[in-house]
């Protein structure tokens, strides 16, 4: 058993060792990011983290453990670039460029964000009110198009596989993109609660606080909430 255990410790010890020589970076001066897989030579890892210090408040990172950089299998059977899991963020290590790898980024904060905050956020119901208002509207509006399935979905806020299929796939981001002007920031917001926050989230902090002020005030309120906590 000793044996076994003296194995296990090594084992474990140099499991650990290896972690560490692969963790090249940090943010926020604690959090520790594990370049697992190789990023793309045009890749300036230090900047993108350095942009996601400069412009994120750093209350918002309390429940990020740590940021791994690698290709999960998941990503690409649910078309995704980044996930949140277990106070975790895992980020693709296949980039474009920068821009790109700092918009992944930002978006799984948000969802850490939506956790660490749910109380704040959602109490009230004003987001989801102003959601669920939103998707009716769009309802409506794909009605007119001859679009008339999943009509109990859209007043459910969670997600589900089978609705953004449906919209992503049967009806499709470019007809979307289209009728939701001024409704939804983007076609993805529509998917669930949780991604009208974090494209709301994302709006709010690198494109155009104004327009997310008009476009959904509620969730723009909570976002000022928080980020002033
Ligand atoms: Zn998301």
């Amino acid at each position: 058993m000793k044996n076994r255990n003296n194995i296990e410790d090594y084992l474990l010890e140099s499991y650990n060792k290896n972690l560490k020589d692969r963790k090249e970076e940090t943010i926020f001066g604690n959090i520790p990011v594990y370049i697992i897989k190789d990023l793309p030579d045009h890749i300036n890892l230090q900047a993108v983290l350095k942009r996601i210090e400069d412009l994120i408040p750093e209350h918002f990172v309390y429940g990020i453990d740590s940021i791994y950089v690698e290709h999960l299998k998941e990503f690409t059977s649910r078309s995704v670039n980044a996930v949140f899991k277990g106070g975790s963020i895992y980020v693709t290590n296949f980039q474009d460029n920068d821009a790109d790898m700092f918009d992944d980024i930002v978006h799984e904060i948000a969802h850490s964000v939506e956790q660490l905050f749910k109380k704040q956020i959602y109490k009230d119901d004003a987001v989801k009110k102003e959601f669920l208002g939103k998707r009716k509207r769009l309802l409506d509006l794909l009605k007119q198009e001859g679009y008339t399935e999943y009509i109990t979905a859209f007043n459910n806020a969670n997600y589900s596989r089978a609705f953004d299929e449906y919209l992503h796939q049967t009806i499709g981001y470019s007809l979307l993109q289209t009728l939701t002007q001024g409704l939804f920031l983007s076609p993805y917001s529509i998917t669930s609660l949780r991604e009208y926050f974090a494209i709301g989230f994302e709006e709010y902090f690198m494109k155009d606080r104004d327009y997310l002020k008009r476009v959904s005030p509620q969730l723009y309120n909570k976002i000022e909430l928080v980020a002033e906590l």
